[in-house]
């Protein structure tokens, strides 16, 4: 069986001394659990998962896989949409029991292991009242998540979360750990904000922090999907001149069966309107008021709360295990046409738990010149993300063709690129969008620091 030979050939045995954490095979207990990733479409057997426990182990491991010429994967949180965290065969670096985090409230800066989820790092943080822009779900890593750019409720106010990456410790192909921040290989510290896992392995990141909360005003409003156009043209001229404080995700999906919700609504289509102001209570109270009067909603629900729960609105829609396709674009107004295009694909949400939205851009996000870090989309509007979701292996191609379908509708309303961190494996023709103008440099970059691209298993910058 495929399962019995992931690891042949790989002399596991000789390496295993060089490294402190345990290397799980086949057949090793802990072996299926570590091998899966957020995404169930990705069901691989790598030959060997090195569960790294310091920056030695990283060190050596890169080595190892550089001499002996092994494909090699690299994994922080594990939810990345195109799969590169796991690997059939080769070499699963597995960064997940790195989740050291220290805080220091007085310069309000974090050092950040890169096995850390976004909930790990903000329980830590808002201990002191502090908070760096995270995911929208509060399980996916900080890793990837930084690499690429990273959007959230704070990043209107606050800045991606690259924007906020201030330095790291990277592990680079040739298996030295060198620093970059604006004044150690700067060119390096410039490309791992948002051109991915191209170039090394992320040991710590230095995060910028900024008060927020403890509580602040969030929740969600629904409403059944013919409310839909009234509500999405109402957001349209809202985030005209939103506070940077607000960001409301219009968030298209089949209703849950909750009690709160009329039983005939049940897994319909319908909107809800996710909302976060990461401002004073009150403010936001009064600054979100205009959107709590739209319509006739069958839920309004947003109250002070922790912003801790706030970063965890979505994780029960979001559970490891289901099957997941992305696909994403830019557009730069949601127009009368996209609206009805959004609106009519919604009606038919294929897979029970599929979702689409629009996320607002601007305000510190669009302040940064596109050149200033590798993530370019400074100018953008929205983006917009369809996650197909869904359980069923048979239903793969038919899901794939109706998402493929809605994606390329929206495209008619597109302002061109993509947001490398939505990117799905068939999509590697699309990597040109996702660094733009930054490419040439980008590539210049990976020649020096992996002229091998031996960190290839990612939305791939040739070297050149
Ligand atoms: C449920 C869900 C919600 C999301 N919400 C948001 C959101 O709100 N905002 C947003 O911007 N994005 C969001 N994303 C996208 C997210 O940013 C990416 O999936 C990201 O890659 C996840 O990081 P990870 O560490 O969990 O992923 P992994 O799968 O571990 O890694 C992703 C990529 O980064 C590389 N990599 C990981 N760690 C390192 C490291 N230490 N050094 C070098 N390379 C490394 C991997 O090799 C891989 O290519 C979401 C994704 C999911 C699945």
């Amino acid at each position: 069986m495929a399962e019995d030979n992931a690891a042949e050939g790989l002399a596991l045995d000789e390496f295993a001394p060089r490294v402190r954490g345990p290397i799980l095979t086949p057949g090793t207990p802990e072996y299926e659990t570590a091998r899966h990733g957020w995404n169930a479409r990705f069901d691989r057997r790598p030959g060997g998962i090195v569960q790294c426990l310091g920056v030695a182990d990283v060190m050596a491991t890169v080595d190892f896989a550089r001499e002996e010429g092994l494909p090699l994967a690299v994994r922080g949180g594990g939810h990345d949409f195109a799969g590169y965290s796991t690997i059939e065969g080769g070499l699963l670096l597995d960064l997940s029991p790195m989740k050291g985090i220290q805080v220091d409230p007085s310069a309000r800066v974090a050092s950040v292991q890169p096995g850390v989820l976004g909930g790990e790092l903000d329980h830590e943080t808002q201990a002191f009242g502090l908070a760096t822009t995270s995911g929208t779900v509060s399980t996916v890593g900080v890793a990837g998540y930084t690499l690429g750019g990273g959007t959230g409720y704070l990043a209107r106010k606050h800045g991606l979360a690259v924007d906020n990456f201030i330095g790291a410790d990277v592990v680079t192909a040739d298996g030295a750990l060198v620093r970059a921040n604006e004044n150690e290989n700067p060119d390096l510290f410039w490309a791992l904000r948002g051109g991915g896992g191209n170039f090394g392995v992320v040991t710590s990141f230095q995060r910028q922090l900024h008060p927020v909360g403890p509580e602040v005003m969030a929740g969600q409003v629904v409403y059944p999907l013919d409310q839909a156009r009234d509500v999405l043209s109402f957001y349209r001229s809202y985030m005209e001149t939103a506070p940077e404080e607000a960001t409301v995700y219009p968030f298209f999906l089949r209703l849950p069966p909750i009690d709160a919700i009329p039983e005939e609504l049940h897994g319909e289509p319908g909107l809800i309107m996710v909302m976060v102001h990461v401002g004073p209570v009150e403010t936001g109270q009064s600054e979100l008021q205009p959107l709590l009067e739209v319509g006739d909603p069958v839920l309004p629900a947003v109250q002070p709360m922790p912003y801790l729960a706030a970063q965890q609105m979505f994780d029960a829609g979001m559970p490891k295990g289901n099957r997941r396709l992305s696909r994403a674009q830019y557009v730069d107004q949601i127009s009368d046409a996209a609206i009805d295009t959004v609106v009519e694909w919604a009606g038919r949400l294929e897979g029970p738990f599929t979702a689409a939205y629009f996320e607002p851009m601007g305000g510190a996000i669009n302040r940064v010149a596109p050149g200033d870090t590798a993530f370019p989309h400074r100018d953008k509007a929205y983006s917009f993300h369809l996650v197909a979701d869904w359980t069923d292996p048979s239903a793969d191609e038919a899901i794939t063709e109706w998402a493929q379908g809605f994606h390329e509708a929206i495209a008619d309303y597109a302002s061109g690129g993509v947001y490398v961190n939505l990117m799905s494996e068939d999509e590697g023709d699309r990597t040109a969008q996702a660094f733009q103008e930054n490419y040439p440099r980008l590539a210049r970059i990976k020649a020096r620091y992996d002229p091998g691209n031996l960190f290839n298993r990612n939305q791939n910058v040739g070297p050149r």
